[in-house]
């Protein structure tokens, strides 16, 4: 099964498809996870990354898309994956189809988790991030166990640079501007779902499976 996430930054992307790879057996590819995997570990990519990331512009569709077709590339992804972030543009989308039309493949489901402007600054200011495993938390909708701690592996979690208020403001209007024309994008191919991100996280993910099963 392969599975697309569309929805603002911040919409609850991430949490859902954590479940989702959960619950299915597939992967969980979050381009975000993977180009802050690449600041913490310094690497060149990462360095590029990090410059577009801190002002909540999106990094250039090139190096997403060659870091993206690796990915794809590597044996876990054979019985399908869930993308968190990724497409993010209408070329990155029709760099996608057009991958898995070469492999005669095709996306099963983009699952747009809808949830307006006024809730996601809130939703962001409040959230953790391990950095280490990738997990995200809630102050207060989705606390860690222990404060500031990682449950699944011990880490210190952090507020992410790109999580501050004014930085939030950009990347809403960014994913207005670049992003939303996904949802019609994959309204045309005839596999959009949407869910109401507004509800709590078990009934969001309640929604998805009803889409899935
Ligand atoms: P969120 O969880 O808030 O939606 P992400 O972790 O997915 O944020 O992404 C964080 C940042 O990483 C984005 O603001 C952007 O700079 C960069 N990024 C992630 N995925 C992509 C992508 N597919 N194309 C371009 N930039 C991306
Ligand atoms: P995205 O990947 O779309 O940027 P996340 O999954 O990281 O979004 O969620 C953003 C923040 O909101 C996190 O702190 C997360 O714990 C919290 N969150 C996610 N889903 C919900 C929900 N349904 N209700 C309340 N808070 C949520
Ligand atoms: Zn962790």
């Amino acid at each position: 099964m392969k599975i697309i996430m569309l929805g603002a930054p911040g919409a609850g992307k991430g949490t859902q498809a954590k479940s989702i790879a959960e619950k299915y057996g597939i992967p969980h590819i979050s381009t975000g996870d993977i180009f802050r995997a690449n600041i913490k570990n310094g690497t060149e990519l990462g360095k590029k990354a990090k410059a577009y990331m801190d002002q909540g512009m999106l990094v250039p569709d090139e190096l997403t898309l060659d870091l993206v077709m690796d990915r794809f590339a590597q044996d876990d992804c054979e019985k399908g994956y869930v993308l968190d972030g990724f497409p993010r543009t209408i070329p990155q989308a029709e760099a996608l189809t057009e991958a898995l039309l070469e492999k005669g493949e095709k996306i099963d489901y983009a699952i747009d988790v809808a949830v307006p402007d006024e809730a996601i600054i809130s939703r962001m200011s409040g959230r953790r991030a391990c950095l280490t495993c990738g997990a995200t938390y809630h102050v207060e909708f989705n606390p860690p166990k222990q404060e500031g701690v990682c449950d699944t592996c011990g880490a210190a979690l952090v507020q992410r640079d790109d999580d501050k208020p004014e930085t939030v403001k950009k990347r809403l209007s960014v994913y207005h501007q670049q992003t939303q024309p996904l949802i019609e994008y994959y309204e045309r191919q005839g596999v959009l779902r949407q869910v109401d991100g507004t509800k709590s996280m078990d009934q969001v993910f309640a929604g998805i499976i009803e889409i899935l099963d």
